[in-house]
């Protein structure tokens, strides 16, 4: 069923203004709209995506959550975006292609 591999960055509520019309005053800001619990994640390709999710699976997904990273090569000087589960995960090098003592910060 899903076929593209995901990385789940945050957990949230999303306000869904589709149903509001703000035409009618009643319906303007906050109210009206529809609070949708969902998670933010990344695609393969670096797309940000939110998907709809029950609270039931919030266990599931914040025992999946990745963290967004600056990381710095120190090898070959490059920076670089990189997704890890803890700061001191072990990232390889995207620029040299094999694993390096890159750490998050
Ligand atoms: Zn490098």
């Amino acid at each position: 069923m899903i076929a593209q591999m995901e990385y789940v960055i945050s957990i949230a509520k999303r306000y869904n203004h589709a149903r509001t019309h703000y035409k009618d005053p009643r319906n303007r800001g906050i109210k009206g709209a529809k609070p949708v619990l969902g998670i933010y994640y990344l695609t393969e390709d670096w797309k940000l995506r939110f998907r709809k999710i029950s609270r039931f699976m919030i266990p599931y997904y914040r025992a999946r959550l990745w963290k967004r990273r600056k990381l710095f090569c120190p090898k070959c000087g490059s920076k670089f975006m990189g997704l890890v589960k803890k700061d001191t995960d072990i990232l390889a090098c995207p620029y040299l292609q094999r694993v390096q003592n890159v750490r998050g910060g």
